[in-house]
């Protein structure tokens, strides 16, 4: 076989696993700020409930200095009611009383609801501020995850480029060429050949394409998709490294 068709193979593996550790790499950020936004809302949501709270307890104070005005109006009435001289005063008074005692028991419902909202303020600060515990934990194990994970992935990028560019330097120069260009268009510069096509495109190839292809001693390219033919299933040269769980090459 033309040892070109085996090193392009090499290195499609090698451009491939160079593609999805860049990939990788400009995800990690994203796992950060990820856990940034949750922490930013849990942090929110606890100053929220805060401001709830305190605003339930300001709105009480103030219930209950009207229960307290409202209660001093009514002794007041009633002292003066002991003293008034017609009878339209005393109805009046007493309707300034009720009215009073009207307001009181407004006011005491009024409270009564700030009481219940506060509990459910301050079951939300409990959940936010647990929530903002956990995440508070997470980001760091997650910036240490992240940096390790980019640390690796750098070197496994520089031993994969490395690699690469060894094999780009075997191969016939107008050879890479055409493989760039076809790469650049196509996503892959070589395919191989499956049951008598080009298995990028599905082409049937013609029957001395075929048989040249078969044969392997020149590098000859797909009619239709223009990827290199390469015709023979051939084991991956040796990684520079292999993470558990990934293939290496394709
Ligand atoms: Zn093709």
């Amino acid at each position: 076989m033309n040892p070109d068709l085996e090193r392009l193979m090499a290195l499609q593996a090698a451009d491939r696993e160079i593609l999805r550790i860049r990939q990788e790499i400009a995800a990690l950020p994203k796992r950060i700020s990820d856990v940034e936004a949750k922490l930013n809302s849990a942090h929110e949501a606890v100053e929220q409930a805060k401001a709830r709270i305190k605003a339930g307890e300001s709105a009480r104070r103030k219930f209950e200095a009207d229960i307290q005005a409202a209660q001093q109006k009514i002794s007041k009435y009633r002292d003066q009611s002991l003293e008034v001289k017609t009878n339209e005063q005393y109805k009046a008074l007493l309707a300034e009383i009720g009215f009073a005692e009207q307001s009181i028991r407004q006011t005491e419902d009024s409270i009564l609801e700030t009481m219940l909202e506060s509990e459910e303020q301050e079951k939300r600060l409990r959940a936010a501020e647990s929530e903002l515990k956990t995440q508070s934990a997470f980001i760091e194990r997650e910036k240490a995850e992240v940096r390790s994970r980019t640390e690796q992935d750098e070197r496994e990028l520089a031993e994969w480029s490395a690699r690469r560019d060894g094999l780009r330097a075997q191969i016939n120069p107008d050879v890479v060429s055409h493989y760039d260009r076809v790469a650049r268009l196509r996503g892959t510069g070589v395919a191989e050949v499956r049951d008598g096509k080009c298995s990028a495109c599905n082409v049937l190839l013609r029957p001395q394409e075929l048989q040249e292809a078969l044969a392997g001693s020149s590098v000859m390219t797909c009619s239709s998709c223009t990827r290199i033919l390469v015709a023979v299933e051939m084991p991956p040269l040796p990684a520079p490294r292999h993470r558990p769980g990934t293939e290496a090459s394709a």
